[in-house]
């Protein structure tokens, strides 16, 4: 119904004397007067943000005839996944692989149009020290598989953190005795972003494991060059996929900065006001927020009024959300005798100590990986979290250069005749104010506090209706932190206003 009343009308009223152009597909503008205020008829929902949630939301609510309107800060659709040309190929700077098969939502998305790929072959794993050793790989894989099967063995029912469960299996078990178990159990700390290091309540908890569902098959499918964002173009329904796309209306630049939502009109119906950082208001029936938990932890006091409920205030605070950033490395040539290569990098104290202070963020680097993209052969990606990676992102572009010189010279060329440095491409996740970070995880203040990602999802009631609901990854009990998870809140959420408004 939708996509009819699309493909007849070129230009749309959204009041105030102003029409807005339709575009092809999706119509994105920049540059709207702040004065545009929507009054008969209300829109039926704003979503706030488009990343992978509010495309979900918006696909399904447009779909079902609905009166839409997505508002997102950037300048850019996408959030946390966002494809870009980087050395001769498409890189993603933000989400990068489907994970897993089964109960996954993107995989059922891309699957019919054969958009996925795994690896192909086996990943050619290296353990290197950092001063360019290599742990047999036999010896790596034993010390994994102990704390990995520590792990699913322990007792999860606690409020303890990953990080001191595995100090007391190190000091019990003989793996205790291994040279340079430290430089292993900090990988591996880092390969799992475990967190908690300037804060222990912040480490991730051994039961927030057993609340994650991963889904079983590849978990490192990729988009065969094409990029996660071609995710957007299924969800709504653009040709090749469909000859009938989903065009909702989406404002770009268009931060949101409070959303007034216990109003009443004339006939006491309830509403919502959206405003925008340039003034412009939107009444609507319902909000679907999907700002990240990052973004809701520095400005929630501002952004609701009246005030979040205590219990929504508690998920927000005690919610873990992690920071962790990619470097792209283009090479002159491809140095590594195989793709696909992991480097996974066991950090010595001696080693560390040949960077400075300002370099200290380099240490922190545990891992470099081939990419799948068939024009890429002479890129890698390194992988960098928590503090090392906020470090990061306050060095220009130039001092990463340098910093990732200095790690590839002291790692790389005992084994290797490793080419020139040609182009490095870096992400800021924590900086960026609309996003604030990366992900959101279970942590020790999380279980202490009893916060959830269904409180988190709950929405705000006004006269029994729901009027503000909640998607984004933070707010999927089962799948956070992936694009699946945010995916299946998108559509949540729709289905949700979907009942109650047509029903109204
Ligand atoms: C580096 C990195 C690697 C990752 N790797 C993977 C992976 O390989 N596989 C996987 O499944 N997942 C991965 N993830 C996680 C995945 O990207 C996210 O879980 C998912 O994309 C989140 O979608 P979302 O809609 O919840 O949030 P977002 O994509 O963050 O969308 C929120 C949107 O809200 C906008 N916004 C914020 N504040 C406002 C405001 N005031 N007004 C208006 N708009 C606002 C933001 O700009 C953004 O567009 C990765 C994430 C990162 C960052």
């Amino acid at each position: 119904m939708a996509g009819i009343r699309i493909g007849i009308a070129l230009h749309r009223y959204i009041g105030n004397g102003v029409f807005i152009r339709r575009g092809k597909h999706i119509q994105q503008f920049r540059d709207l007067t702040s004065t545009i205020h929507y009054r008969s008829p209300k829109l039926d929902v704003v979503v706030i943000g488009c990343g992978a949630s509010g495309i979900a939301a918006l696909s399904k609510l447009q779909e079902a005839g609905l009166n839409v309107l997505g508002l997102e800060a950037l300048e850019r659709t996408g959030g946390r996944i966002h494809s870009l040309d980087f050395a001769g190929g498409l890189v993603d700077i933000g989400a990068a692989w489907c994970n897993g098969e089964v109960n996954n939502v993107v995989y059922e998305l891309a699957a019919p149009y054969d958009l996925l790929a795994g690896p192909g072959a086996k990943d050619e794993e290296w353990f290197i020290f950092s001063n360019g050793t290599v742990m047999p790989t036999g010896d790596a894989q034993t010390i994994r598989n102990k704390i990995t099967e520590a792990i699913d063995k322990a007792d999860k029912n606690n409020t303890k953190s990953i990080s001191e469960f595995i100090l007391d299996v190190v000091k019990k078990d003989p793996i205790a005795d291994v040279v340079h178990i430290q430089s292993f159990i900090e990988w591996y700390e880092r390969d799992n972003n475990v967190g908690g290091q300037d804060d222990p309540r912040k480490a991730k908890s051994l039961k927030g494991i057993e609340e994650k569902e991963i889904c079983s098959g590849e978990f490192w499918l990729h988009w065969k060059g094409k990029g996660f964002q071609t995710l957007f173009d299924v969800l709504l329904k653009k040709p090749p996929y469909s000859s009938n796309p989903i065009t909702p209306t989406i404002l770009l630049n268009k931060p949101v900065s409070s959303i007034n939502w216990q109003l009443e009109d004339e006939d006491g119906k309830p509403y919502v006001e959206v405003v925008c950082a340039d003034g412009a208001k939107y009444e609507t029936k319902a909000v679907i927020s999907t700002v990240t938990v990052g973004v809701l932890k520095e400005s929630h006091g501002q952004f609701f009024n009246p005030a979040l409920p205590s219990d929504k205030v508690n998920c927000i605070n005690n919610l873990g959300y992690g920071v962790f950033d990619k470097i792209h490395i283009e090479f002159a040539s491809t140095w590594w005798p195989k793709s696909p290569a992991r480097f996974r990098i066991l950090w010595k104290e001696e080693d560390k100590m040949k960077f400075s202070a300002d370099e200290k963020w380099v240490t922190e680097i545990y891992e470099l990986r081939t990419l799948e993209h068939p024009n890429l052969p002479k890129v890698l990606v390194a992988f960098i979290y928590g503090k090392g990676a906020e470090q990061a992102e306050y060095k220009s572009l130039d001092e990463v250069k340098a910093g990732i010189q200095k790690l590839v010279d002291l790692i790389f060329r005992l084994n290797f005749e490793v080419s020139e440095i040609k182009s490095i491409e870096r992400t800021k996740w924590r900086k960026n104010k609309f996003a604030r970070g990366t992900h959101s995880y279970r942590c020790v203040a999380t279980e202490e506090s009893g916060a959830s990602a269904t409180a988190l999802s709950t929405p705000l009631l006004h006269k029994g209706v729901p009027v503000v609901c909640f998607a984004g990854e933070a707010t999927s009990p089962k799948h956070y932190n992936s694009v699946h998870g945010a995916v299946e809140t998108g559509f949540r959420e729709a289905d949700r206003l979907i009942q109650t408004i047509t029903r109204s």
